[in-house]
């Protein structure tokens, strides 16, 4: 446990995940803007350090509904319609910030042709590529207005695009911030039994078994399923990932100094990591 928290330190490429329910607030599902704040501050400074870094944030449809005042439930063509707007306003946010810390962001939306598709992925990794050696932060979310939902050719959750991501550009480590403190054998908010787990070295059918009980926000897509499934994808591709708690970003830099934050699932490469095998890995077929 020691020694893994401590190769934190030494990681190169990291990517971070935020949910809308840490970038929203609760009462009126408005972006936090201190929080956006101490967010980017803390990827500018990984970014200082010459690491590289890549954000995967969510909050497209959040962000376009606010704006037009309109109300759930939603169709399918109305939060298609509120992520090209949402999308927008929160890349704008994104983009003032870092350029307040001197930075630069880019945007990159994704959708699973985009994966599955060897010539768009090939393109897809290129740019990512490119935009890293510029020293860019690269800014991803699902391309939700084109995504047909009809036909399931989505994602559909940033948990697992945010592993893609990391398979994608070969990072070696993935934190998910989440709003638990990691996993747990079942929900801690409804279990007072439940136990924190620190470390996972594999993730075996009973895990996945407990993360289907154990569920997750209301605001975002992702339970702890998915984010188990996330990290059979991130591990499989060689990285390490953590799962913590968002409520404070900081968090960020201080599983970065190998401190004892969330819980940590152990790189397990598989030679064999093929993306249009994704599927397979997230689902176990
Ligand atoms: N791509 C969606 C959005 O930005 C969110 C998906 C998710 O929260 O997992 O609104």
């Amino acid at each position: 446990m020691e020694e893994l928290r401590a190769k934190l330190k030494n990681k190169k490429r990291v990517v971070v995940k935020i949910g809308s329910s840490s970038l929203q607030h609760p009462e009126t599902g408005d972006l936090d803007f201190t929080k956006m704040d101490i967010l980017v501050r803390e990827l500018c400074n990984i970014r200082n350090q010459g690491k590289d870094v890549i954000l995967v944030t969510s909050g497209a449809i959040g962000c376009g509904r606010k704006s037009l005042h309109i109300k759930p439930p939603l169709t399918i063509a109305q939060k298609q319609a509120c992520a090209a707007i949402g999308q927008a306003r929160l890349m704008t946010t994104y983009q003032r910030i870092f350029s307040e810390y001197s930075h630069q962001a880019a945007q990159i939306l994704l959708t699973r042709n985009t994966i599955e598709a060897d010539l768009n992925r090939h393109n897809a990794q290129n740019t990512f590529n490119e935009l890293l050696a510029m020293e860019v932060i690269p800014v991803v979310n699902e391309n939700d207005t084109i995504s047909t939902f009809e036909v399931e050719d989505v994602i559909g959750d940033n948990d697992t695009l945010s592993a893609i991501v990391t398979a994608l550009t070969g990072a070696d480590l993935l934190i998910l911030l989440s709003d638990i403190d990691g996993l747990y054998t079942d929900d801690p908010r409804q279990n007072p039994d439940a136990a924190f787990i620190a470390q996972v070295d594999n993730i075996t059918e009973d895990l996945l078994r407990m993360g289907k009980a154990s569920t997750g926000s209301s605001v975002g897509t992702g339970g702890m399923e998915t984010k188990l499934m996330a990290a059979r994808i991130a591990t499989y591709s060689g990285a390490d990932m953590v799962i913590a708690n968002g409520g404070d970003v900081r968090v960020i830099h201080r599983i970065m100094e190998g401190r004892n934050y969330g819980t940590i699932f152990k790189a397990n490469k598989d030679e064999n990591f093929n993306f249009t095998d994704i599927d397979k890995i997230k689902f176990n077929l």
